[in-house]
């Protein structure tokens, strides 16, 4: 009989009491055939189990002989999430010992596929579904949920899934996703992990008709009866899980924004496509300028979009220049917005709230070239999710203006980036310090190989919630993703900076998560926002409690 709490010494997870055929389908306690002869014995599951006891590193190398034999990358997705729902550390382990093979399965760019086709490939329901029929009942769905120690909540209503529009209900993928980077990038235990798809219907006419379509078949709910449900849930979940943080995730801007600012100063909230991402990029920033050896208050920014990614990236770096003396008026002067309707200007008609800001003054242009062309920037950062979005003759303009262009191109997925690494490289005569958000392999240009960074928020939110749940911070503000930046910054070395990479390894993300961590962490203390005592040791503190998938004896 297995009866003990399995987790670390701070978060320990249910207390199971399970053997057999039972134990064996528990993904939280399954070890496969590696369950010990003295296991097998105690535990009721001789004859379950073929004889031979494998080891961990033997069940990795089944799972990959799979993995590699699978024809596509949504093969290898569905590959890896039956792993999971079979057997949760052997998943762990195969995902932390082959990160950078998984990471463009379980993440960017197949994730997005695999939401496009989600009520497809489903075998087992993962995560809670909360839907626009719970109103009034959601505190009870979340006592559904087997684990009582939640501690990071990533919720999405699939509005605005990558770049990928609205996916409805298929958009559980990423909340999926991206607890499971926090597990394998941070170290969060899986226990303490919950992913929620807040459905409130989808405007997505193919999703309606689809027979196989998983979310309730009704149009988007709006305006107070939105309002009324996000509250509900938000409620819910200081009751049933008090100092969770809750992690907004792929909200379409409408509501992000609102969202966002209505929680933010109150309750543990972020909003990842909008915090994560300023975060991710001011640190490729600070990389690049390492590289061209100019200062952050120099540089003119560009952005091609003005959404959640656009605002989040902008602000943080008006927090930045301010930091290194500009005024706030000189330091927005120094970000400028290209969107569907072109220049954001002063005077444009129907602008909405979150890109006033960022209205200067300027005659209104609709070419991106012509405002290349007329504002000279330093940098031209692509968050629009339209492929193809930097051309040659723009991409040649920043070469010709700049001695090292800084070419962002962070639309997710790959067939969203506004342009591929060789188009960064070929089109810039190999000047470009580029970064994409979905990665892109190494391009040999005029003899010389280029690697181009992943400007992924994957290397800022798992750490940031690492830091806020160590400490227990009350809130999450942009100082501590201003402090997660530069902390991200200082882990890119001199090594990677020679070959153009401005973001460090993803074989060191779990350092990388670490460093972040306790750069949060040391906010929260600093600003009266950590809820627990700060022991003597924060770094050696945090990584104590960064979850192993190593098998446990059970008996
Ligand atoms: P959003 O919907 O809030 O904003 C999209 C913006 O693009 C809007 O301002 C829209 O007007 C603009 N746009 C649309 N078509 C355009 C066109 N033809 N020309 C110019 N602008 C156009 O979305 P978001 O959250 O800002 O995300 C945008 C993209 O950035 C997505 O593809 C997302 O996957 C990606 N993203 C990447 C990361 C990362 O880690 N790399 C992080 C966040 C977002």
């Amino acid at each position: 009989m297995v009866k003990k709490a399995i987790g670390t010494k701070d978060h320990p997870r249910i207390t199971v009491s399970q053997t057999g055929i039972d134990l064996l389908h528990n993904p939280a306690l399954n070890k496969g055939t590696a369950f010990s002869e003295e296991e097998r014995d105690a535990l009721g599951l001789r004859g379950l189990l073929p004889p031979h006891v494998h080891t961990q590193e033997e069940q990795v190398l089944r799972v990959m002989e799979n993995f590699h034999r699978k024809p596509n990358d949504l093969e290898k997705y569905i590959h890896m999430i039956a792993l999971q729902d079979r057997n949760e550390t052997l998943f762990y382990r195969v995902v932390l010992d082959h990160l950078e093979e998984m990471m463009p399965i379980i993440y960017t760019p197949t994730v997005g596929q695999a939401c496009l086709e989600y009520g497809h490939i489903l075998r087992r329901p993962r995560g809670l579904f909360i839907s626009a029929a719970d109103r009034g009942r959601v505190v009870e769905l979340l006592h559904n949920w087997p684990y009582r120690q939640v501690r990071i909540i990533v919720i999405t209503d699939g509005e605005r899934i990558l770049g990928l529009g609205d996916l409805g209900a298929f958009g559980m993928g990423i909340p999926v996703g991206k607890l499971s980077l926090y597990t394998a990038c941070a170290g969060v235990h899986p226990s303490l992990c919950l992913p929620v798809m807040l459905d409130v219907g989808t405007d997505n006419e193919r999703l309606l008709n689809d027979p196989l379509y998983i979310g309730i078949r009704q149009r988007r709910l709006r305006g107070e009866k939105y309002d009324r449900l996000v509250d509900e849930f938000m409620t819910a979940v200081q009751e049933t899980f008090p100092h969770t943080l809750v992690q907004f995730e792929d909200f379409a801007n409408v509501n992000a924004f609102r969202l966002l600012n209505r929680y933010r100063d109150r309750l543990c909230v972020f909003n990842d496509d909008i915090q994560g991402t300023g975060a991710v990029a001011l640190a490729g920033l600070y990389s690049a300028l390492h590289i061209t050896g100019r200062g952050l208050t120099e540089q003119k920014v560009l952005f091609l979009g003005a959404g959640e990614a656009a605002i989040g990236i902008a602000d943080l770096i008006v927090a930045a220049m301010m930091g290194e003396g500009l005024s706030e008026e000189e330091a927005r002067g120094r970000c400028w917005l290209f969107d569907s309707g072109g220049l954001v200007v002063k005077g444009r008609a129907g602008l909405a709230g979150h890109k006033l800001p960022y209205a200067h003054d300027h005659p209104p242009l609709t070419d991106l070239l012509a405002a290349v062309e007329a504002l000279r920037p330093t940098a031209l950062i692509g968050v629009s999710g339209q492929a193809g979005g930097f051309s040659q003759p723009v991409l040649a303009a920043m070469a010709r203006l700049n001695e090292r262009p800084i070419l962002f191109a962070l639309s997710n997925p790959t067939s969203r980036a506004e342009c591929t690494a060789e188009q960064a490289y070929t089109w810039t005569e190999g000047r470009a310090i580029f970064a994409s958000g979905s990665p892109f392999a190494p391009v040999t240009w005029s003899g010389k190989t280029y690697v181009p960074g992943q400007g992924n928020n994957a290397y800022i939110f798992p750490g940031v919630g690492l830091g806020v749940i160590a400490c227990g911070a009350r809130l999450v503000t942009d100082e501590m993703f201003f402090a997660a930046a530069q902390a991200l910054a200082r882990q890119v070395s001199e090594a990677d900076l020679e070959q153009g990479l401005i973001y460090p390894p993803l074989t060191q993300i779990r350092a990388v998560s670490a460093a972040i961590a306790v750069a949060v962490a040391e906010v929260a203390y600093r600003r009266g926002l950590a809820t627990l005592p700060r022991p003597d040791d924060l770094a050696a503190h945090i990584r104590a409690q960064m979850y192993e998938p190593r098998y446990q004896s059970y008996v």
